[in-house]
């Protein structure tokens, strides 16, 4: 790393702010990048509790912090807060990417960009197919937003640990996106079992399976799955869930969440810098840095 680079005073900040932020790996991909492309750039993170969000947006205005990516629990709260935010954001109802012009803050949601270009190399095998959506989230919002918005996608299932939940964002959806093929369910029955298996694609958009809860699954039946299937897991650490190793073992095609991080990271590393992100470089480093 080039760090006389690191102590320019006039160099650009941007940052991510959650809580908790410790788990983050946007400072290693932004700041690789920066350091890829000699920008002087550089990224840090702020654990900013939920009572703080209001004075955390007030401090990043008067030090003139170029941008920034928000996370847990802030995305849907901050939408409140901003100038104006992207058609994207605006349905989806939360915002993973501020960009500040001159104290304007304006709102993006670039998990839909990850979800998109993740799954546009199925969108001839999903056309007219019917998906599930695990988790009623902010992750689980921009993936039903992808599917409705990108993908020609028939029947639309939302299961949640919380069944209030998915109903509440099948009412959402039907009515802000004109689309009526949703249904929600809940997590436990095992019925879910039959769910699963017509579904051409399943996207677990929930923590389960995360570091360090590495022996979780949404489901731990194999019935689950067949061969047919696309099985998505916005989980990148670790890269292969066990829910991926359950799919992966009935033969089905899987997916796990580190294509979606660096293209949602690319798209707002261009919005804040103006440059396209390495993103295969990238890919690569933290493919091997979670690998290992
Ligand atoms: P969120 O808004 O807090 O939603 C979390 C969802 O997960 C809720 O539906 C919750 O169910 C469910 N859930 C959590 N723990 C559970 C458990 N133990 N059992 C059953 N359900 C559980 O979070 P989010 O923003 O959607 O993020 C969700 C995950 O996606 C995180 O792991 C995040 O790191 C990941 N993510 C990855 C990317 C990427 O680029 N790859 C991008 C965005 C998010 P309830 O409603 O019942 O609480």
């Amino acid at each position: 790393m080039n760090f006389e680079n690191k102590i320019n005073h006039n160099s650009n900040i941007v940052a991510v702010i959650g809580h908790p932020i410790k788990h983050s790996f946007s400072p290693l991909m932004h700041n690789i990048s920066f350091d890829i492309l000699q920008l002087d750039y550089l990224y840090l993170s702020f654990d900013v509790p939920s009572e703080s969000l209001k004075d955390a947006l007030k401090g990043m205005i008067a030090l003139g912090i170029k941008g920034f990516n928000v996370t847990i629990p802030h995305k849907e709260k901050i939408v409140d807060f901003l100038n104006d935010v992207s058609e994207e954001a605006s349905v989806i109802g939360a915002v993973n990417t501020v960009v500040n012009e001159n104290g304007i803050l304006h709102g993006y949601n670039t998990d839909v960009a990850g979800i998109v270009e993740t799954l546009l190399p199925f969108k001839d095998e999903l056309a007219g197919s019917e998906v599930t959506i695990i988790g009623a989230g902010g992750a689980a919002r921009a993936a039903l937003y992808s599917l409705i918005r990108h993908f020609k996608i028939e029947k639309i299932n939302i299961v949640n640990r919380t069944e209030e939940k998915a109903e509440r964002l099948k009412e959402y959806f039907s009515a802000k996106m004109l689309y009526n093929g949703i249904k929600a369910y809940d997590l436990t029955p095992p019925d879910l079992i039959d769910v699963f298996n017509r579904s051409k694609l399943i996207i677990n958009t929930t923590s389960i399976g995360m570091s360090p809860e590495e022996d979780d699954s949404p489901t731990t039946i194999p019935g689950s799955f067949n061969k047919d299937q696309i099985i998505f897991d916005v989980v990148y650490n670790p890269l292969e869930t066990k829910f991926l190793q359950l799919a992966k073992s009935q033969g089905a095609v899987t997916l796990n969440g580190l294509r979606m991080f660096v293209e949602q990271g690319a798209k707002a590393f261009e919005l804040w810098t103006g440059h396209e992100m390495p993103k295969d470089k990238i890919y690569k480093t933290l493919q091997s840095y979670l690998g290992a």
